[in-house]
């Protein structure tokens, strides 16, 4: 498999970035995690649309799904060429009538279900798409979370936006990469709940659950990390990287 990082931004994208979007390819075929704000217009550099098969969201919040809208439009553009392509959007418990919420004021129903299957995956039963084994573990965020994994071969953990937890360290144990969200630039931990970590934090559960390739995301635009990625390096005795737009990492 061959990850490609479409977006590495957290909450709003960087100047010609991207949002949280992980492009996973195989065999020709692209599966998208997560369609963040921005992520469309990257996605294009790197897979035909018509080539994009599953998209798997994380969870309901504008800077992991908000794109899904002009992917449709996208779609919308094929069809009227003739060429018709129905993905798969594989939404959290739940998801389905969020997602239609986010586009209520054109009081359509088929707004989404028109160019896509719609879904809701059960984080219980996990997906096999392609060959290739995903499995769902919840995370510690303000909103329902699911970080996941992909297995073919090399294995994949995409941690979500969470804080830290025991169930990512079982969930990435033995990863060949790690995808790991860092927004956080120091540790706030204050005794309320939390929904994001430090890259330190990442670090150490990426030493945990012992991955060989730890990369870190979701990151704020306007902040520069190179204090946090020392420390972090000082953590995690593996490779240890901050994802880079528009970059392709094999699994
Ligand atoms: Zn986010
Ligand atoms: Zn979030």
């Amino acid at each position: 498999m061959k990850l490609t990082i479409l977006g590495n931004s957290g909450a709003y994208p960087c100047a010609d970035g991207a949002c949280s979007g992980y492009l996973l390819t195989d065999n020709g075929t692209g599966i998208l995690l997560d369609c963040g704000t921005g992520v469309v217009a990257n996605l294009q550099k790197h897979l035909s649309i018509q080539k994009l098969s599953h998209i798997i969201i994380s969870h309901i919040h504008a800077d992991h799904f908000l794109d899904l809208i002009p992917l449709r439009y996208a779609l919308f553009r094929l069809k009227s060429l003739g060429i018709i392509h129905r993905p798969v959007i594989h939404l959290p418990p739940g998801g389905a009538p969020q997602l239609l919420s986010a586009v209520s004021f054109l009081e359509n129903p088929d707004f989404f279900s028109e160019y896509f299957h719609v879904e809701e995956y059960n984080p219980a039963e996990g997906l096999n798409i392609s060959g290739i084994d995903f499995k769902f573990a919840p995370v510690p965020h303000y909103v329902p979370s699911w970080a996941i994994s992909a297995k073919k071969g090399g294995k994949l953990t995409f941690s979500s936006d969470c804080a830290p937890g025991d169930t990512l360290v079982d969930l990435a144990a033995g990863s060949d990469i790690f995808l790991c969200e860092a927004l956080l630039e120091k540790n706030d931990d204050d005794g309320s709940p939390r929904g994001h970590m430090t890259m330190e934090e990442a670090a150490a559960i990426a030493r945990k659950a012992a991955v060989k390739h730890l990369l870190v995301s979701h990151f704020w635009p306007d902040s520069d990390y190179s204090h946090q990625l020392a420390a972090a390096k000082k953590i995690f005795p593996g490779k240890l990287e901050m994802a880079e737009l528009n970059r392709s990492y094999s699994v």
